[in-house]
């Protein structure tokens, strides 16, 4: 094993003290309001995890419970209302929603200055711009953060990332671009994947495949972030075989306690980062 840890977790923890000391130091407290539609299980323990780490530094939390079957109109109403609510600092719609209603046209309906999940069109257009938006979605924000840990200068390295969905791999290609470097995203119909990751100097796998990266996936020393969170024989594991990778990898993150820990930082740290706008601070 003479791969580094990216310890995410430790990361995380910090990020969350430093904004429970400046939530402190506010008369008012910042709000998130959380919006969820159905049971679906996976959804009730993400957004119940949200609720318990906003808790934890301060933040308030108001969560919009609606029936499985909510007709779509009463959706858009209720975000328009969080939109003209002073008190409510962001906005989030956990997804996935319900088949009947139009995911796009309910992400489009949050304002841009409180879409702290940055996946209001506004925001991922500035991103694409290359200009700042309010929010950057939260994975790929984390993401930045693990990478910038272990290195420092991002420029014309050479990064490949697997998986190309709106909510990690498409945000953090354009992340890196910005950084100046070079990116390939792969995904299920990409030929030879392999030929394309082992020239990766960075390799990011965010396309929930257990254990899919191998040893012979990988470049020599190279920097290997795992998004993917799988359930296997009641265990959760990444999409990096990590005893595989372990000794010849510069550094990785681990799974559980690399990425996951850092969305729910990163959610919060742009909830604070909307009351400060907010409050033109
Ligand atoms: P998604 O299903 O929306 O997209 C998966 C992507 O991976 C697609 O582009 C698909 O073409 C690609 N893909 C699938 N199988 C592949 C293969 N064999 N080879 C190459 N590409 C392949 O998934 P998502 O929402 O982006 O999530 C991906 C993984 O990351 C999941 O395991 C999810 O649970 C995890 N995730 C973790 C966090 C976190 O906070 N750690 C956040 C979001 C997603």
């Amino acid at each position: 094993m003479t791969a580094k840890i990216i310890d995410g977790r430790a990361i995380a923890t910090q990020i969350r003290t430093d904004l429970q000391q400046k939530i402190l130091l506010l008369s008012t407290k910042p709000k998130l309001a959380i919006i969820l539609v159905g049971n679906d299980d996976s959804s009730l323990i993400y957004v119940r995890n949200k609720q318990k780490a906003a808790a934890q530094i301060g933040m308030k939390t108001q969560l919009y419970h609606l029936e499985e079957n909510t007709k779509e109109t009463d959706l858009l109403q209720l975000i328009r209302q969080c939109n003209d609510d002073s008190s409510v600092n962001g906005i989030i719609v956990q997804l996935p929603l319900p088949e009947h209603i139009n995911t796009n046209r309910v992400i489009n309906a949050i304002s841009p200055l409180k879409d702290v999940d940055g996946f209001n069109p506004y925001n991922t257009g500035m991103l694409q711009n290359n200009e700042k938006p309010y929010f950057i979605a939260a994975t790929p924000l984390g993401i930045m953060t693990l990478i910038e840990s272990v290195c420092s200068d991002l420029c014309g390295k050479n990064v490949v990332i697997i998986g190309a969905s709106l909510i990690v791999g498409r945000p953090l290609a354009t992340l890196l671009l910005n950084q100046e470097c070079t990116v390939t995203i792969t995904h299920i119909h990409t030929r030879d994947i392999k030929e394309l990751t082992r020239k990766a100097d960075i390799l990011v796998a965010a396309c929930g495949v257990a254990g899919l990266v191998k040893n012979d996936w990988i470049k020599t020393d190279s920097i290997l972030i795992d998004v993917g969170i799988n359930r296997e024989k009641g265990k959760i594991c990444g999409d990096i075989d990590f005893e595989s990778v372990a000794a010849s990898a510069a550094a990785i993150t681990p799974v559980p306690g690399g990425v996951g820990p850092m969305t729910i930082a990163m959610l919060l740290q742009n909830t604070v980062d909307a009351y400060f706008l907010q409050h033109n601070l």
